[in-house]
């Protein structure tokens, strides 16, 4: 399976390896026919509005928004999923509705008030990470919660879609990226909600 991560800006490499520690072919999308060969996506940390203006930029706007529609699962974590979300509270930013929930940016505080903390995954726990995270401010029905923290969602899935507000890649815990890879199926998105 080709695991594309987009690469235009933000912290894409530690998803390669992480991809690729878990023995599958991760490479870099940064075109259009990239794009077309990833069979899954993952949307990294960065910069929110400079990745949609790069995105747009580069012609790919259109075309993920397609093949997300399409069913090709994606994963975006932090501004990954300020990305995936439907919107943003307090401000007209575009994003690519991919699922229903609207974030707040840098509700967790500053880069420099980054942390790390364990939180339980059903009986797993993991460790993670929020740097300058979003907060999901509230979610529509056919949203997943898996993982929780201080009463918000930060794990979430809807069909073939998942976004994380903290940042997996960063701390050694593989099980999210895991359930990406194997646990996730290509769901073309229906238009009942
Ligand atoms: N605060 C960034 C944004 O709003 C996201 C931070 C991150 O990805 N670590 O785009």
């Amino acid at each position: 399976m080709a695991v594309g991560i987009l690469a235009l800006q933000g912290g894409f490499d530690a998803h390669r390896k992480t991809v690729e520690s878990l023995g599958f072919e991760a490479f870099s999308v940064r075109s259009a026919e990239e794009l077309e060969r990833a069979e899954r996506l993952i949307i990294p940390g960065g910069e929110s509005t400079v990745m949609t203006r790069l995105l747009r930029r580069f012609g790919l706007l259109t075309l993920l928004r397609e093949r997300i529609a399409a069913g090709m699962p994606v994963f975006g974590t932090c501004a990954g999923m300020i990305l995936l979300s439907s919107g943003v509270a307090g401000s007209d930013q575009e994003t690519l509705g991919a699922i229903d929930i609207e974030v707040a940016r840098n509700a967790y505080g500053r880069q420099s008030e980054s942390f790390e903390t364990p939180l339980n995954w059903g009986d797993r726990v993991l460790s993670a990470l929020f740097i300058r995270a979003p907060r999901i401010t509230c979610r529509g029905k056919g949203v997943e919660v898996l993982v929780s923290f201080e009463d918000a969602p930060v794990l979430v899935r809807q069909g073939s879609c998942l976004a994380a507000s903290f940042h997996p890649e960063l701390t050694g815990y593989k099980g999210v990226h895991r359930y990406f890879l194997n646990e996730m199926d290509s769901e073309p998105r229906t238009n009942e909600e």
